[in-house]
């Protein structure tokens, strides 16, 4: 008897242990499925999104920006001129001398196009900082919405800027850099700025490079510049040249300069002239690529005539239109050419050109007001299985 009731003891204690895990699992399933209704009960949100929560994340950010843009402005401002007055002025100092010493038609050709290339940085510069983006006026002929902040009518392609704390007519960004924002009357004066600025740190870039080489590699004959400076060694062995530590090496000093530089032209000897054309190239280069790569953005923008808000509001736009069937068409892109027509300002019947609005200084007003927008009609086509521009 004794014996038996220890077998039946055995036999429900195994039988315990042999379900553990399973019971475990589904107490901790329990849990979770608690959890997730307490959660869903208090934060459930049908037009929750992965957009809405990036944007939930990222608004300290853009606390930030609307509290200390107004007052980053002014400084990046000065930065803007004065590293472009330090650039120009080792031009004159460093570089003019050095093609003087080559060519009277190079230094000639330099002269123009060097002046050219700053007063059209300076002029669009100055424009696109002190011409005002344009603001909605009390009347207007066409409403699409109504801004939350200023509780007033919104035209169409007009947005809220929370840094100057008012709408801006076609709206694009607010720029620390210009401390203004970007809308209607000033972006062509912004592209601009950004396409004479970014041709002007290539042009001082390659003018100075040799020099650049000189200063900072102790040699003008560096095949591999930059991060594949070392190869320079193997190219030495492979050509068969003899390897001195001066031609490849890094140098800083005067006293590489006195002793390598004294075959080269004009007196560009000392530490500020060595220090003036490394940072001169430096500076040049990296804004080269940053510049660069954000005008190549907004060309592209401006080719399908969005603004940098509206890419991501067509964006959505296009997704909930998919999941419909449906295709999604810009209202305001008339074509490649068109729209660059008419950003430049210099569309047919305005009696503007090419030559004389864009590559010179012009203060001419982009078409229209701001307030109410021509917009492209498009037909069905079936044999393209989608809709072409009329
Ligand atoms: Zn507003
Ligand atoms: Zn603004």
């Amino acid at each position: 008897m004794f014996v038996l009731r220890s077998l039946l003891m055995m036999g429900r204690i195994t039988w315990r242990v042999h379900h553990c895990p399973s019971r475990m699992w589904a107490w901790v399933k329990r849990r979770r499925e608690w959890w997730s209704l307490m959660y869903r009960t208090l934060c459930y949100n049908d037009h929750n999104s992965c957009n809405s929560a990036t944007d939930t994340m990222m608004e300290p950010m853009f606390w930030c920006v609307d509290h200390f843009a107004k007052y980053m402005g002014p400084i990046m401002v000065t930065m803007v001129v004065f590293l472009t007055t330090m650039v120009v002025a080792i031009f004159y100092v460093c570089l003019l001398p050095h093609i003087y010493y080559e060519s009277m038609a190079a230094t000639l050709f330099h002269l123009v196009f060097g002046h050219w290339l700053l007063l059209m940085i300076v002029f669009n510069y100055i424009m696109a900082c002190f011409t005002s983006p344009g603001h909605p006026p009390d009347n207007l002929p066409e409403v699409v919405s109504i801004c939350k902040k200023c509780i007033s009518p919104k035209p169409p392609r007009t947005h809220h800027c929370s840094v100057c704390r008012q709408c801006v007519l076609k709206m694009d960004h607010h720029c620390p850099w210009l401390n203004n924002c970007v809308g209607f009357y000033n972006h062509r004066y912004f592209f601009m700025f950004c396409v004479y600025m970014w041709t002007g740190t290539i042009y001082v870039s390659s003018v100075g490079y040799t020099l650049f080489k000189q200063h900072f590699y102790g040699s003008k004959d560096i095949v591999f510049p930059g991060l594949v400076n070392p190869l320079n060694l193997a190219w030495d062995v492979w050509s068969s040249k003899k390897v001195t530590p001066e031609a490849v090496a890094p140098v800083t000093g005067v006293n590489m300069l006195t002793s390598s530089l004294d075959e080269f032209e004009p007196e560009l000897k000392g530490q500020w002239i060595h220090n003036a054309i490394i940072f001169e190239f430096l500076l040049c280069t990296g804004v080269c690529v940053a510049l660069g790569l954000l005008t190549i953005w907004h060309a592209l923008m401006i080719s399908k005539a969005e603004t940098s808000i509206e890419v991501h509001i067509n964006k959505k736009e296009r997704k909930r239109l998919k999941k419909k069937g449906m295709i999604f068409k810009n209202p305001y892109d008339f074509g490649f050419i068109q729209n660059w027509k008419i950003f430049l300002g210099i569309e047919k019947g305005s009696s503007r050109s090419f030559w004389r609005h864009i590559l010179f200084p012009s203060c001419h007003t982009p078409t229209g007001n701001g307030l109410t927008w021509r917009t492209a009609t498009y037909q069905l086509n079936k044999e393209e299985n989608g809709l072409r521009l009329l």
